[in-house]
């Protein structure tokens, strides 16, 4: 670079740090921010020269690789046609051939779509769904409503948004600062048997007795199924969830399955729900609909909760997003979908898989790692002491790869197009950092 345009560079960053939030770090002494000049493939290219591996997927979103041809082409030809247009009283090609897919690929009874705009407005509506449901369902019998609590697990996470942050964590998913603003919800332990561990049907037990005591309150138990990420990237038994779609049945409460982080293939199966074998009442996605193109999110429902809210009092669901639908997200999911299907996800997943069990698991063995986890494309590093995140992040570009871990999590989830060598760099850079002490906090933080 010349002095020119590392002015240039310094300008445009310290605009940036003054006056631009970045998620979850503060404005007046911001983490550090890179500025990006392009991506391709697995490749994030930074404006100050250095080309970096992918390892996060931007956030599990970016399934295909940066820069596709083919997602880029199913843009740019439906910006020729229509970027955008109303979905009151218009609809489109588009959303359309989306919403038919969705449905042949989701668990069976999930015969509904609902299009919106993220993650956290996915799990909006599904909550709104489950309420405005059982609302509906009183309203045909006279009845009073009882049902308007949420029953969910620790640990989990479902969005930013205030219905979302609800059923967050408690201890980590910011309710002390909103106490007193939050629904009340209702926490049964966080599932502990792991994914491959014997299952032990003391489990469930204290969820069991939640649902007893408490049904009569509860319209809707939401969870990540087998996978919860922000809490840790923790796996948990397939048996746990069968056993949330047993009781959710035998209490006459929806089950709301949060698959923004797992669906499309990331865990080994194209949604998580299938490991247990079970349909839940509503499903979100979000994240790698779109391939990572754009942002855009679904939330699917069975034909019953349509047709009970529709019945009910108010006619119809009371919900309905400027950007619903918007054509360009709906084309580029359209061919994204394609392209996971033709490209035979199930062997990318799998190749993944395999090379992070071979050469992610073996870190166990540095002093600093409490354990090694991989599931799919999806491979945790969780250590005894949580990161310090600028100087970490710092190291990872120096050794050329993008990994932003947080807490005392370092995860990576590259782009399905990942080839042995890149992910090599990848875990190489963690095995690195693992033997500097200034990339980490004190002891147990
Ligand atoms: N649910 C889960 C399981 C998630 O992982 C996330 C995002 N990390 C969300 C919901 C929220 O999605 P968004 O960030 O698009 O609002």
């Amino acid at each position: 670079m010349n002095n020119k345009q590392t002015n240039n560079l310094k300008a445009l960053l310290n605009f940036d740090k003054e006056s631009i939030w970045h998620p979850y770090t503060s404005m007046s002494s911001p983490l550090p921010s890179y500025l990006v000049k392009d991506a391709n493939g697995v490749h994030i290219n930074l404006a100050s020269g250095e080309s970096l591996i992918d390892g996060m997927s931007s956030w599990w979103s970016v399934l295909h690789g940066y820069n596709h041809p083919t997602l880029n082409k199913a843009l740019t030809e439906q910006a020729s046609k229509v970027s955008h247009v109303m979905f009151g009283g218009l609809t489109h090609e588009p959303a359309i051939t989306l919403c038919e897919k969705l449905i042949e690929l989701t668990p069976n009874n999930l015969d509904k779509v609902f299009l919106s705009d993220s993650g956290s407005v996915a799990v909006e509506v599904a909550i709104k769904m489950a309420l405005q449901y059982q609302h509906a369902k009183c309203h045909q019998t006279n009845a009073d409503v009882t049902k308007t609590k949420l029953l969910t697990v620790r640990k989990g996470y479902h969005g930013d948004t205030f219905a979302a942050m609800s059923v967050c964590d408690p201890v980590t998913g910011m309710h002390q600062i909103f106490e007193k603003v939050l629904f009340k919800n209702i926490f049964a332990p966080a599932p502990n048997v792991a994914f491959d561990e014997p299952w032990d049907e003391q489990e469930t037990h204290e969820l069991e007795s939640l649902f007893k005591q408490y049904h009569n309150e509860i319209a809707a138990f939401i969870i990540e199924p087998i996978v919860q990420g922000t809490g840790g990237m923790r796996f948990y038994h397939p048996n746990y969830l069968k056993k949330c779609r047993e009781l959710c049945s035998q209490y006459d409460v929806l089950l709301i399955a949060d698959e923004i982080a797992t669906g499309f293939g990331r865990t080994g199966k194209l949604f998580a729900c299938e490991w247990a074998g079970i349909s839940p009442d509503i499903m979100c996605l979000g994240k790698t609909l779109t391939g990572g193109y754009i942002t855009l999110a679904a939330t699917l429902c069975s034909e019953h909760i349509a047709n009970t809210i529709s019945q009910g009092e108010a006619g119809c669901f009371m919900h309905g997003p400027t950007f619903m639908a918007n054509p360009l997200a709906c084309s580029v999911a359209v061919a994204s979908i394609k392209l996971l299907l033709d490209n035979n996800w199930r062997e990318q997943v799998s190749f993944i898989e395999q090379q992070f069990s071979e050469k992610l698991i073996p870190l166990a063995k540095n002093e600093r790692v409490k354990a090694t986890r991989v599931l799919g494309s999806i491979g945790a590093v969780e250590c005894n002491q949580s990161v310090n995140v600028a100087n970490i992040q710092k190291r990872f570009v120096e050794l050329g790869v993008w990994i932003r871990p947080f807490g005392n999590l370092i995860y990576i989830i590259p782009p399905l197009i990942i080839k042995a060598d890149e992910i090599d760099k990848l875990i190489n850079a963690i095995a690195t950092v693992l033997k500097e002490d200034n990339c980490f906090n004190g002891e147990n933080d």
